[in-house]
């Protein structure tokens, strides 16, 4: 196979070879490729500019702002942007595993051990965002969680981490769960896709941007921006990779609107039956409706469940 490059498909791209498709989004399709010169594999989010009006061209550059700022081991690191005539392209570290979502719908819902392992790397990327950055994700979810696999110890079936543990029956066969190492087939967590997210201050100054001084109070505090979005989308994926269903559902757009805003969900039997108390108290002070009583990043971080994982270690054996 020679270096082809993708110059006719995607004029800008001339230095990479176009591969498989890793996913989409409504208004992306996101790209593995080859860096021909460096060889190296990225990402490339393959943005149309055909139909995007001006208020959407500049919200892909406030994407690319905020992502070029990004320096974290639990974030999907920014390369470059490429702009053409008809499209943006915004390449990026190649998260090689792709989505968790995937891992959800395959294996129905996950151990303690492994949702605590993911969690625990996307408390950290988001410690990073609110606290070093003072950015905002909001849109957390399966589909922008990413992950880079990682060697797992060959004698331990890849898979088996993906299914719950604590099933006495099947305890036997999975051995002893290490974070970062025994972490199945999911190793490093990587959060992506910064296309809704917000910067509520500038990066290094901690000072909001622009000028605060005659903002109203309603728009300083605006709710949709605020930390506390992310700790209950938090809540949500916790929930999803604890019973592999989400905790608002309905087929009606206005009846889970409803059950959303007061906030109704259930620990649903048989589903939650084995899941410890620990877990349940985790994702309630999550996905508590009051945004100042929801758990704050510092306060999931050191939750008695949370806290149980070790950092993973970067010795793999
Ligand atoms: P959108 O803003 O349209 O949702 P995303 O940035 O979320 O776009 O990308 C869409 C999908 O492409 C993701 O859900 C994921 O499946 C895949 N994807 C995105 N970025 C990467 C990456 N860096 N590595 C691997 N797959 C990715
Ligand atoms: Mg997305």
């Amino acid at each position: 196979r020679q270096g082809r490059s993708s110059a006719s498909k995607y004029p800008g791209l001339e230095n990479y070879e176009v591969l498989e498709k890793m996913g989409e989004g409504a208004f992306s399709v996101v790209y593995k490729a080859r860096h021909l010169i460096s060889n190296k594999l990225v990402a490339i989010k393959v943005l149309r500019k055909f139909q995007m009006d001006r208020s959407q061209k500049q919200a892909v550059l406030k994407e690319v702002t905020i992502m070029r700022q990004l320096k974290h081991p639990n974030i999907v690191r920014f390369a470059e942007v490429i702009e053409s005539d008809s499209y943006y392209y915004i390449v990026q570290e190649l998260a090689v595993g792709g989505e968790i979502f995937a891992a959800i719908v395959n294996f129905t819902y996950l151990s303690e051990d492994l949702s605590r392992h993911i969690i625990y790397q996307v408390a950290e990327a988001v410690r990073y965002l609110h606290e070093e950055v003072g950015v905002v994700h909001r849109d957390i979810k399966p589909e922008n969680l990413l992950f880079q696999p990682i060697a797992f110890r060959p004698s331990l079936n890849p898979f088996s981490k993906l299914r719950r543990s604590d099933d006495p029956k099947t305890k036997k066969d999975e051995g002893e769960f290490v974070p970062g190492i025994g972490g199945g087939t999911i190793g490093v967590v990587k959060l992506a896709d910064f296309g809704l997210s917000k910067q509520i201050w500038e990066h290094n100054t901690k000072t909001p941007c622009g000028t605060v001084g005659y903002t109203a109070p309603e728009i300083v505090r605006d709710e949709r921006y605020s930390k506390e979005v992310d700790m209950w989308a938090i809540g949500c994926v916790l929930y999803t990779l604890l019973c592999g269903f989400p905790p608002f559902y309905d087929e009606r757009i206005e009846t889970l609107t409803e059950k959303v805003a007061r906030g109704k969900y259930t620990f649903l039997a048989p589903w939650w039956d084995e899941i410890s108390d620990e877990a349940k108290y985790c994702v309630t002070r999550l996905l508590t409706v009051d945004p100042k009583k929801r758990y704050t990043i510092n306060d999931l971080l050191n939750d008695p469940w949370l806290s149980k994982a070790k950092k993973p270690t970067s010795a793999v054996v």
